[in-house]
């Protein structure tokens, strides 16, 4: 592969909430295609529109990249050759080239007032006029001439001079040939000398060397503008990767107010694993990397990633899939990892679990009880509350009420002859298969019971609910006088 071209991707997110789940997609195909030429991943902040920016975004942007896996090479974070990356503080960089296109007759100033523009469209509208978009009113006169005319605004925007003969279509990595809507003459600079997201977005692109601009869908019609900006300016244009727009099971676009998944903390919130997450992203819209399994690691992904695999249709976003693949991913990982990230979880995400209990209580018995739960977690919030009877002391253990009316009538008499064999257990033999011996000894052959009814009133004492995590190692965990003492409050 030594005619491989190292390609320079990037995610260009706004800092105006919670990141969505859209950029971490973006991001993970930008990281495969960059790593795989050995190139790099560029995360740029686009922040100049300050009326919407949420503090704290901006942060969580950069946690939640590196939570999956996903942290750039570059960003203001971590700096880079190209920096700075922050938009706002690239302000000067873009004034010269608007300068320039104005200067050379492809952008012109606009004095229109917002009223004036708001009473054209609804002109427009009305008249059902085909000719939508702005009337070059301002077009080819000076500040004076328009000065004259009514909806005038002291503060000038700046806008592109579309020409007729503007291109329409171009060519997608994963699209083939796209056809785009004709452009308006698009603003470039605002009122408060920002530039606006057309303008930036290209000279940024340019001036740090992207290669390849990875996108939603819902930058398509944009792309002619863009292009022209590039011609326009003499620059080459990078190649444009539009990825399909992930939808809701409706096939409604995802979105932070209808889906909570739409938001990328979420997942972590939720105790979901990042690895499962980045390999659920990698499913969306692409095949499996492997014909018998869709578990597969990122650089699985990278390995044989191929733009021409992307799907073209928005996928939808079925967290029943997420769920399996995260306790695929539960279900593999060493005991003594799968505590570590649990305990990493609940310190982080419910840290009034870590309040009520020390933490090496807690720590000590979740590890002891990890083979007990492991297969009957399907997110890392589930442990906690799991494990929850195995943490308090005997007085203090909740008995369900539908546990307590479950209980056979029998069972003090199963709860006496329960406690008198247990009590002759050495405490070296206090382990699950001889608790379990010694019960079904004295109980289930002993009364001449069957086991579920034999071990009903036992799991009652022990867990305080009708299920458990198996009953038997519980008690192991327990230990001996901690057993003894919860099954004496049945007696
Ligand atoms: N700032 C834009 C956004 O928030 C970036 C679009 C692009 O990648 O060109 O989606």
């Amino acid at each position: 592969m030594n005619d491989v071209i190292p390609q320079r991707t990037r995610v260009a997110p706004s800092p105006t909430g919670d990141p969505h789940v859209g950029t971490a997609y973006q991001a993970l195909f930008d990281v495969a295609y960059a790593r795989q030429t050995g190139g790099q991943f560029v995360l740029r902040i686009e922040d100049t529109d300050q009326n919407r920016l949420v503090e704290g975004s901006e942060q969580q942007i950069y946690d939640s990249l590196a939570w999956l896996g996903l942290a750039p090479d570059e960003s203001p974070q971590v700096g880079g050759d190209f920096a700075p990356y922050r938009q706002s503080e690239r302000l000067d960089t873009y004034r010269p080239f608007v300068d320039q296109l104005i200067a050379d007759g492809h952008a012109y100033y606009c004095w229109c007032s917002s009223e004036r523009l708001k009473e054209l469209r609804a002109a427009q509208e009305a008249s059902k006029t085909p000719d939508t978009g702005y009337d070059r009113l301002c077009l080819g006169l000076t500040r004076d001439e328009r000065a004259k005319l009514p909806g005038f605004s002291e503060t000038p925007v700046v806008r592109m001079l579309v020409p007729d003969d503007v291109s329409l279509t171009f060519d997608d990595l994963i699209r083939g040939e796209v056809n785009a809507p004709r452009p308006d003459d698009q603003v470039i600079l605002k009122a408060d000398g920002f530039p606006t997201y057309h303008m930036a977005v290209v000279v940024d692109d340019h001036l740090m060397g992207i290669t390849t601009v990875v996108r939603g869908e819902e930058w398509i019609s944009s792309t002619p503008k863009h292009l022209l900006l590039y011609k326009w300016l003499g620059w080459s244009a990078p190649a444009f990767a539009h990825m399909p727009l992930l939808r809701n099971a409706d096939h409604s676009k995802i979105s932070k107010r209808k889906n909570p998944a739409a938001r990328l903390m979420w997942f972590r919130e939720q105790g979901y694993l990042p690895e499962a997450l980045l390999n659920f992203l990698a499913l969306l819209g692409y095949p499996p990397v492997h014909d018998d399994s869709e578990v597969e690691t990122l650089t699985d992904f990278t390995a044989t990633f191929d733009w021409t695999k992307v799907s073209t249709v928005g996928p939808v976003f079925d967290t029943g899939k997420l769920d399996w693949l995260n306790a695929t991913y539960i279900r593999n990982l060493p005991d003594d990892e799968l505590a570590d990230r649990i305990i990493e979880f609940v310190y982080e995400c419910v840290p009034s679990t870590a309040e009520n209990h020390t933490q090496t209580q807690f720590e000590t018995v979740l590890r002891a009880a990890i083979p007990i739960i492991r297969e009957r977690i399907t997110l890392l919030k589930d442990a906690a509350p799991m494990i929850d009877y195995l943490l308090v002391p005997a007085a203090d253990l909740t008995i369900d009420d539908d546990a307590r009316d479950a209980l056979p009538e029998n069972t003090p008499e199963i709860i006496a002859a329960a406690t008198t064999a247990l009590a002759a257990l050495g405490d070296a033999d206090w382990r699950a298969d001889a608790i379990q011996a010694t019960l079904r000894t004295s109980v289930v052959e002993g009364l001449a019971l069957k086991p579920k009814v034999a071990f009903n009133p036992v799991r009652t004492a022990i867990a305080g609910r009708k299920v458990s995590p198996p009953l038997f190692e519980s008690m192991e965990i327990l230990g001996k006088g901690e057993s003894l003492a919860r099954l004496a409050r049945l007696a």
